[in-house]
């Protein structure tokens, strides 16, 4: 198993890492770069006072027309040059003629002894040889002794320099540090808000005790989902146990009806007479309702996918729904108008389609009082059709409003009525209308109606 890292020790060892490799890569290369730069420069310019002093020597050559020693006494070592130290002058058969050097007696005489400079022993001088040349003929030879490069006032200067670079270094280590500790501590703890939230969710823990904030845009969407989540969970958990305490309180009552007939009869108390046992029988219808009701519920899910898409005539859709209606709403005394457009093509789920309009129809129905209006209008739009169900009815409150077609929930108005399903009729509906890529909308008020209003696609008929 490998080891877990918290996500702050992570951020910094990486930042750390980012920092201490671009540390030493970007100090060392220019450090290296200085430093060649330097040598190049040094051993040209040595190189050219080389060719300088072996065009002097070859001119008194020229002069005297041998090595003589008597025209090149008057030459002290003046000519030699920072690094050269030591010059000796050979003929051309290699014997030495002289050897004159910048340690001499009279340098030292003159104050000009380098005292600054740093003791060097003999075996660490560079030699470099050059011969001296007269019309390409060798006459002699000049071999220098040279102060190494490190011992020069460059080498100084670019020891001085890495010296500084290595403290810039080792205070910006330490900065980078801190800032990577502070940067690690920012984006880590948000992070760890939100899990120890997501936690607290898991447990069952949904509310929020303070908010978080962070302004990282995708640590705020991470927070906001969180706290979105326990929302969603919350609402999904409280319409949970309302629907088991409907369902439960729902199946009591003809359960309660039933045990207590069968009994009756079962203790002789009663007969069995065709109307008692008709009385059970519709409790038993009551319980068929209920249970068909929680089988809805599948159909929820269902009304996503497979979607039976054909080409149909919507208005029929609309009058063969109202057409079922009729007779129940004359039962009640409610007047079910009718506004519909004809011959509106658009390529659906027929069936879902006329289940979406039932259940508005069935709700309109059910939350009217006798004497009211439901009117059902539906019409083209463009490339969309639209239907509308207004009814007269008891209305919906505005703290309801935008709950209603979450599933599983019911107003405490329709809750105190007698009649009413378990809150899933309005779900459906929506399922089925997203499924079909339209909108559902609904405008109310509490106490006078509402009018719910669907628009939906009708696809590439043409
Ligand atoms: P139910 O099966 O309980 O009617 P729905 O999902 O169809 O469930 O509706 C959810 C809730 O919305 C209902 O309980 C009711 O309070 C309210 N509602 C739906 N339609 C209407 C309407 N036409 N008039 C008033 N309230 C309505």
């Amino acid at each position: 198993m490998s080891v877990k890292r918290s996500l702050r020790t992570q951020l910094i060892f990486q930042y750390m890492v980012i920092v201490i490799v671009c540390m030493l890569i970007i100090p060392t290369a220019i450090s290296e770069l200085l430093d060649m730069q330097f040598r190049n420069f040094a051993s040209e310019r040595l190189r050219e006072n080389e060719s300088e002093i072996a065009e002097l020597f070859a001119a008194l050559y020229v002069q005297s027309g041998s090595w003589d020693i008597c025209a090149l006494l008057p030459m002290d070592a003046d000519f030699l040059r920072w690094p050269m130290v030591t010059v000796q002058l050979t003929d051309e058969d290699g014997g030495e003629v002289r050897t004159y050097s910048r340690m001499s007696k009279r340098e030292k005489r003159r104050g000009k002894s380098k005292e600054n400079e740093p003791e060097i022993l003999k075996e660490e001088l560079i030699v470099s040889n050059r011969d001296i040349l007269i019309d390409g003929r060798r006459v002699g030879g000049l071999r220098f002794l040279c102060v190494p490069f490190n011992f020069s006032p460059e080498g100084a200067f670019l020891r001085k320099f890495n010296r500084i670079m290595y403290y810039a270094v080792a205070f910006m280590l330490v900065t980078a540090g801190a800032i990577a500790f502070f940067m690690a501590f920012r984006i880590s703890r948000p992070v760890l808000n939100a899990a120890k939230r997501a936690q607290q969710i898991s447990r069952g823990n949904y509310q929020i005790e303070d908010k978080m904030e962070s302004d990282i845009t995708e640590l705020s969407i991470l927070i906001d989902s969180v706290d979105r989540l326990g929302s969603t969970l919350e609402a999904q958990e409280k319409l949970r146990r309302r629907l088991l305490s409907d369902v439960a309180h729902e199946l009591r009552n003809p359960v309660t009806i039933i045990k207590s007939h069968l009994e009756a009869i079962e203790d002789g108390v009663w007969q069995p007479t065709p109307e008692r046992i008709r009385l059970t029988v519709s409790e038993v219808d009551r319980l068929s309702q209920l249970i068909k009701e929680v089988e809805r519920l599948t159909s929820i899910e269902s009304a996503g996918h497979a979607l039976a898409l054909e080409k149909v005539d919507v208005s029929q859709i609309i009058e063969k729904a109202a057409l079922v209606f009729d007779p129940l709403y004359k039962n009640k005394g409610v007047t079910l108008k009718r506004e519909v457009e004809v011959d509106v093509a658009a390529v659906v789920d027929a069936g879902k389609i006329r289940q979406a309009i039932e259940n508005l129809l069935s709700n309109a129905l059910r939350y009217t009082d006798a004497g009211g209006e439901v009117s059902v209008t539906m019409k083209k739009e463009g490339g969309d059709f639209t239907v509308e169900v207004q009814d007269s009815g008891i209305g919906i409150s505005d703290k309801d409003l935008p709950y209603i077609f979450e599933r599983f929930y019911r107003t405490d108005v329709s809750r105190a009525r007698a009649s009413g399903g378990l809150g899933i009729g309005l779900a459906i509906v929506k399922a089925i209308i997203d499924a079909h890529g339209g909108t559902i909308s609904v405008k109310s008020k509490a106490g006078e109606g509402s009018r719910f209003t669907l628009k939906v696609p009708r696809k590439d008929i043409e």
